[in-house]
């Protein structure tokens, strides 16, 4: 796997990339190895190519190291000097066999991984293909959201497991080996000493990395307390002062800011401490060769060999060190595959979770409707997939990527919120529509393309100004049913992936409930949707529907709710919960 590997990953074991920071573990969507080793197998030919050039590629690496070491002596023999020039040739040219073996070795595995996924993907296909339709059709029928899942985005993690298998099992290794060799001719003693430190400062780098986290979370709650504090007292500003409560309300925010001040400023210290640890640590190493080198071999090296044993071991720590964070990833574009891994999460330390534990699995286009009672969390729950918080325990996987790695822009990019209460701004209709651009920037075919499909377009053109029309403040000259729709246009220009719809369907006047489920319906078309709703109709548009209740899903069956006869799921939904309640009792 690219990131998130454990110390020594490339070495010892293939991660999964939800290993390392979640308790749950729900969805392993890697195949057992023995299941794809046919595929592979037949690939044999890259595959051998690779491991080829790899040995190639280690010798050179290998036969280089005893050079680099001898060749200051070299040079004090003369600049120009004979054997100056033919060890500097001799370098230069396993440099570039190095080279030119190192790319080819990656291009062959490359090759074969991506050669295996397609056989997998067409084998996978045909059968699908020879299905009879009772496979498809029907209440347990496999939607065909799960058929392209499993053939586009599954298949492409086998990929990068098949690359890291194949480039673990040898040219990994192969280094290793080469590297451990070139020690232990120098210095076996050297050599033990260096096989007790790596792992040591691997824990330790490890250990930094994990507390760091924790006082990043630590930070995110205590402005997550603050904005608490600020909802809480600012819509009740009235009974503050009626109380004479100002001097007391000004010291509680005091309080706060000065928590989160402290919590910022650990973060801070820590995030500043960590790349010097490290720098640390590798000195410190270097000085205790230096003093080991003295006083275990006695002369039994001398300074070229002190030369090649560094540099050997910095290369055999290369397949085998920590392997660092890489910065924020920015998606392009994403499928829509979401995944929740016992997500826990509170607001505040002294209240009970919201989300507790919560696994959740949305493939890419499909259609989830969230049900519940008020207050189960269900906005909390799409607040934590747009990271407006973070979760205290377990993560949030968008594409197999966690989101705190993923850049906050290209997240909330590719996620978008339609809400039930809509957010529109003072200016004109197409700014509103085309508000992910810059007032100047926006395309005006693209504001009327997503006006037509959201059903605006219509009122828009009865307006005095169409879409140059100045709406007021927060849309006051719109009706709800017309404000939902710029939202949705909106929403459209956006060109997202993912949508959540947070009860939008739930404040429409009849007349214009059909126009807004019609954009619906055409917007959810190419979205992968979780849809929050109480109205049976608009639960009914889902895939699939889950009821979220003491912080955790449970899959509710269509039919079920449609038995309860209700208007209002929610009446069912509730009665649901009851019942579970004096199950307890
Ligand atoms: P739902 O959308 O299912 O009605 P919410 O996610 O809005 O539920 O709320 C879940 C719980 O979290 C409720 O008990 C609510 O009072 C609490 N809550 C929501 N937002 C905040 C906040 N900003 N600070 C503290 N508690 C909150
Ligand atoms: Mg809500």
């Amino acid at each position: 796997f690219p990131n998130k590997t454990s110390p020594f990953s490339p070495l010892f074991s293939i991660p999964n990339p939800q290993e390392s920071h979640c308790r749950a573990l729900p969805f392993t969507s890697s195949s057992p190895l023995f299941e794809i080793a046919p595929f592979i197998q037949s690939e044999w030919e890259p595959i051998l190519k690779g491991w080829i050039c790899s040995a190639v590629s280690v010798y050179c690496l290998s036969s280089a190291i005893p050079r680099v070491g001898r060749f200051p002596s070299a040079m004090a023999a003369g600049i120009g000097s004979n054997r100056m020039v033919r060890e500097g040739l001799a370098l230069a040219a396993l440099a570039g066999a190095r080279s030119v073996t190192g790319y080819l070795q990656q291009a062959f595995l490359w090759e074969a991984a991506l050669r295996s996924v397609y056989r997998i993907r067409v084998h996978v296909f045909d059968r699908v293909l020879q299905r009879d339709l009772g496979f498809f059709e029907g209440n347990d029928g496999v939607p065909a959201g799960d058929i392209a899942y499993r053939i586009t985005a599954e298949a492409s993690d086998v990929a990068d497991t098949v690359y890291a298998l194949l480039n673990t099992v040898v040219p990994n290794t192969l280094q290793v080996i080469a590297m451990a060799t070139q020690m232990v001719v120098v210095s076996p003693a050297l050599s033990f000493m260096a096989a007790l430190a790596i792992p040591c400062t691997s824990f330790i780098i490890a250990y930094l990395g994990q507390r760091l986290r924790e006082i990043s979370r630590n930070a995110h709650l205590s402005v997550a307390r603050l904005s608490a504090y600020l909802n809480e007292v600012v819509p009740s500003i009235l009974a503050v002062k009626a109380n004479n409560g100002e001097l007391k309300e000004s010291m509680r925010f005091q309080m706060l800011s000065l928590d989160d001040l402290e919590k910022l400023l650990r973060k801070r210290k820590m995030k500043a401490l960590m790349p010097q640890i490290v720098q640390a640590l590798y000195i410190g190493g270097l000085l205790l060769f230096c003093a080991g080198s003295l006083v275990v071999s006695k002369n039994s090296f001398d300074a070229s060999g002190f030369l090649s044993f560094i540099m050997a071991l910095t290369l055999l720590i290369e397949p085998v060190q920590v392997i660092e964070k890489p910065d924020a990833v920015d998606l392009d574009s994403i499928t829509g595959d979401i995944k929740f891994c016992g997500v826990t999460f509170r607001y505040a330390d002294n209240m009970p979770p919201v989300l507790n534990g919560l696994d959740l699995h949305i493939k890419p286009g499909e259609r989830v409707a969230l049900v519940g009672p008020s207050g189960g969390g269900k906005t909390t729950l799409t607040k934590l997939l747009l990271r407006l918080y973070d979760p205290h325990c377990g993560c949030i996987l968008v594409d197999n990527h966690d989101i705190q790695d993923i850049q906050l822009k290209s997240l909330r990019e590719h996620i978008v919120l339609v809400s039930q209460d809509i957010m529109l701004f003072s200016g004109t209709v197409a700014e509103n529509i085309g508000y992910r651009d810059l007032i100047g920037k926006v395309n005006m075919e693209q504001v009327e393309n997503a006006a037509r499909i959201s059903n605006a377009d219509e009122f828009i053109a009865t307006l005095s100004d169409g879409y140059k029309t100045n709406i007021g403040q927060r849309g006051s000259l719109l009706s709800g049913g017309q404000k939902q729709r710029l939202a949705i246009a909106r929403a459209l220009y956006r060109k997202s992936s993912v949508l959540i719809l947070d009860e939008a369907t739930s404040a429409l006047d009849s007349k214009s409930e059909l126009l807004v489920r019609q954009a619906l319906e055409r917007m959810m078309a190419n979205h992968t949707v979780l849809i929050i709703a109480h109205r049976l109709d608009t639960i009914l548009m889902a895939d699939r529907v889950l009821l979220l209740d003491r912080g955790k899903l449970e899959e509710v069956s269509k039919s079920s709710l449609l038995a309860q006869d209700g208007q209002h799921a929610s009446l069912a939904l509730n009665s649901h919960r009851v019942s579970h309640k004096s199950d307890e009792a």
